[in-house]
């Protein structure tokens, strides 16, 4: 017998969601991961309708909302010549968005996951998978912070450990689609900046967003194709990058305190991993990605631990998730080609905005699929 059901190497959003749903189900669940409890990750994390749903379904949006993360009821889209603000029209339980700080939703999950039971391990470093005489995956190979080694055996390893994966890469994940357009993104923390609900600026060749967060901040992102990111003077870049974009937000940005610090994403062209194998399979980024200018990743990671769970809920057994490949295939069908599209910049103004049109029309299509799961 394996000492878990189920292994999960990631504990951030895919890998804590996953976990929190397997163990309700009553699983025994291990989930691992090589960095410390709470910590920031790169990410300027703004949810869509599908995650809020999700959240609020699983009763973790509590968390968030208690937490004073500010409801966002509109979203405005600015091209320069004109904007187009579009209310958060209450549907499936959601009548806002949210942006929590990834300090405040990655630990709601991990709480979450190990209030239903599920046993978790920071510090713990996975170097590798155990295989049985079938080449059937049954396990991980791994170092604590001491150094010491370890193994665990599953039924199933599930790979939460983000895009450079090394559950899909030992197993051998071959990978489905993999895009051309990349984008890259600077970004920090306002304070006493003036925000109306998420603002997402675009001009040929560049874009920003301004998305309020807790303790009453503001992310304020700046993005461009990632070969033309100088990354010579920073923070020059940015607040360039911002007045080009956004015009200095009618005023606001001025008025408003900039970040001390600034994180930066040189950018990655978008992919589409194998979904499972014997013994494994795939969620979240490990999985699949798509340039952080959708701002969807999170969401993305969310629908793959909800649809993962109903799967082998349904299938009853861990060598059946075609089920799993073929809902995940609907969904990132839907929205990989566009964000491609938008994360290239090779786009003008109308065009850009067919491409939104696409983007919320195939958002709404992953939606009835998590909202019917
Ligand atoms: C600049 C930027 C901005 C973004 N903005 C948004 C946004 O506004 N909205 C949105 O929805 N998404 C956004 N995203 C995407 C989003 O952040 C990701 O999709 C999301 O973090 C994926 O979550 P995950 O749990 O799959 O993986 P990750 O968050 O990458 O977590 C993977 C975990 O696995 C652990 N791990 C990795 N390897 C090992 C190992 N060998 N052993 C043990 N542990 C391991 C890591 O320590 C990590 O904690 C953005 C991304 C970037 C880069």
């Amino acid at each position: 017998m394996p000492d878990h059901d189920v292994i999960i190497v990631g504990a951030r959003v895919a890998g804590a969601a996953t976990a929190m749903l397997l163990a309700r189900q009553g699983l025994r669940v291990l989930l691992v991961d090589r960095d410390r409890y709470g910590t920031d990750t790169l990410s300027t994390h703004a949810l869509m309708r599908g995650g809020v749903f999700l959240l609020s379904r699983w009763g973790v949006l509590d968390r968030v909302t208690e937490a004073g993360t500010p409801p966002i009821r509109r979203t405005r889209f600015d091209f320069g010549t004109d904007a187009v603000s579009i209310d958060i029209k209450p549907a499936h339980d959601v009548d806002a968005l949210y942006a929590p700080r990834r300090t405040l939703l990655d630990r709601a999950l991990v709480d979450a996951a190990e209030a239903a039971g599920a046993e978790i391990r920071y510090g713990l470093s996975v170097t590798g998978l155990l295989r049985d005489g079938s080449g059937r995956i049954v396990g991980i190979r791994g170092r604590d912070r001491a150094g010491a080694a370890l193994t665990a055996r599953a039924r199933l390893t599930v790979g939460a450990d983000g895009t450079r994966s090394i559950v899909g890469r030992e197993a051998g994940a071959t990978t489905l689609r993999t895009g051309t357009g990349s984008g890259a993104i600077v970004y920090g923390y306002w304070s006493e900046l003036r925000a109306d609900g998420y603002e997402w600026f675009y001009r040929p060749g560049s874009s920003a967003g301004i998305i309020p967060t807790n303790d009453g901040e503001a992310c304020v992102f700046a993005g461009v194709p990632a070969h033309r990111l100088d990354r010579g003077d920073l923070r020059a870049t940015y607040h360039h990058l911002l007045a080009v974009t956004t015009g200095g937000a009618e005023g606001r940005l001025a008025q408003a305190r900039p970040p001390s610090r600034l994180r930066t994403w040189v950018g990655r062209p978008g992919y589409i991993r194998q979904s499972h194998g014997p013994g494994w399979a795939l969620v979240g980024d490990a999985g699949s990605f798509l340039d952080p200018l959708s701002t969807h990743g999170i969401t993305d990671a969310l629908r793959d631990a909800e649809i993962l769970a109903r799967c082998l809920t349904r299938a009853g057994t861990f060598d059946n998730l075609g089920d799993y490949a073929a809902a995940r295939a609907r969904a990132t069908s839907a929205t990989f080609d566009v964000v491609d599209r938008i994360a290239g910049y090779g786009w003008d103004l109308p065009q850009l905005r067919t491409r939104l049109l696409e983007l919320s029309s195939a958002m709404s299509t992953e939606l009835e699929l998590v909202t019917k799961c």
